[in-house]
């Protein structure tokens, strides 16, 4: 919509002024970790932060949240849908990413309505990243590392002043009140330029291939001895779902009162590399094997959702990398498989 200049010593006052209208959240420093949480001012908040422990998914989905009370006679039964208006600040570009993704499956065919009201009850403000987090982020082979689209606000820093891409209505009206705030003129847009001409001499490709071969490499190694490797190490203990910004699996269930008059559904996230996952009916478990749910996360991340939205799965955080205690790592299984799939076709006899 528009380019806007901020000078920095403004910040803290239009942050207070937000908190007089909204919840605001943003990354928090907690025990050397990044963590998203409620803030009262912009002295508690860490714009440039590394990823935070968990995604900001968290204020979209809950990690617990109530659907419906009901009494069990079926005399009343009703949605709980509880919303505040939130600010959600320092948002990464892959983050936005993860947010588009969780915007589409929440809205496909079926329109998950508590997600959509927390969605439209949320404005997200970014920053644009000009340098890598971790060594496991892998953001600029995901085509992650920008975006131009999803966020309200989108913070670049420009030394004494940010400059912010105002990206839609709910943007601006977070700006509304808001002096000393002016428009970007030519100048300003050519130091943008030219930080971001910078940034990217910074971020390397971490993959040993491009990113439009990965559901074609998925497909083809389906059958590796990779997964089985994997599924010896692995835990099983749901970490890397559980932080991860694109995975949105959860469980439903009913709690009943001690008298079994008032119940109540609630959702909470679930994971597929637990036991229980994928356990139905009669006992029986469709993917019993940890091989097979290593197998399975990683075709999702690299290639069903690529092939089903044409989103990627995976946006390169490296939040899973970071948090697996037998540091299973996205880029490594990647080009693992890219490297043993070169391998056979090297083996393989020219007919
Ligand atoms: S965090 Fe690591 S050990 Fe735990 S389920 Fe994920 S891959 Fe397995
Ligand atoms: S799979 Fe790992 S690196 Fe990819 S988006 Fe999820 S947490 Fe981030």
């Amino acid at each position: 919509m528009s380019l806007k200049i901020m000078p920095k010593n403004v910040l803290p006052d239009w942050v207070a002024m937000l908190g007089t209208q909204f919840r605001l959240v943003g990354p928090t420093k907690q025990a050397g970790k990044y963590v998203y949480n409620e803030i009262n001012s912009a002295e508690e908040l860490c714009l440039y932060s590394l990823p935070s422990v968990l995604p900001p998914k968290k204020y979209l989905m809950p990690p617990r949240e109530n659907l419906l009370n009901y009494r069990l006679d079926g005399s009343r039964i009703e949605a709980t849908i509880e919303v505040e208006p939130t600010v959600i600040f320092g948002l990464h570009t892959c983050d936005i990413h993860g947010v588009m993704l969780l915007d589409h499956m929440f809205s496909s065919g079926y329109v998950d309505q508590n997600y959509q009201a927390h969605r439209d009850n949320t404005y997200l403000v970014s920053i644009e990243c000009l340098a890598p987090c971790t060594e496991h982020s892998f953001c600029r082979d995901m085509g992650t590392a920008s975006a131009a689209d999803g966020y309200d606000l989108h913070f670049l820093d420009l030394d004494d002043v940010y400059i912010i891409d105002v990206n839609s209505r709910k943007g601006a009206r977070l700006l509304e009140g808001c002096r000393n705030i002016f428009d970007a003129l030519p100048p300003d847009v050519e130091r943008l330029n030219e930080a971001l001409k910078k940034k990217w001499q910074k971020f390397e490709y971490r993959l040993e291939f491009n990113i439009v071969e990965m559901s074609d490499l998925l497909g083809e190694m389906y059958e590796s001895d990779l997964w089985d490797e994997l599924g010896a190490r692995c835990l099983g203990c749901g970490m890397c779902t559980n932080v991860c910004p694109t995975c949105y699996c959860f469980d439903v269930s009913d709690e009943a009162d001690l008298l079994l008059q008032e119940g109540k559904r609630a959702r909470r996230w679930d994971s597929c590399q637990v036991n229980s996952f994928s356990e139905v009916a009669g006992g029986h478990d469709f993917r019993a094997k940890i091989a097979a749910r290593q197998r399975h996360r990683f075709m999702r991340k690299g290639k069903y959702q690529l092939d089903a939205c044409g989103m990627v799965g995976c946006v390169g955080c490296g939040r899973c990398a970071t948090s697996c205690l037998v540091h299973i790592t996205p880029i490594g299984v990647f080009n693992d498989l890219f490297r043993r799939n070169r391998a056979n076709a090297v083996e393989e006899p020219i007919l």
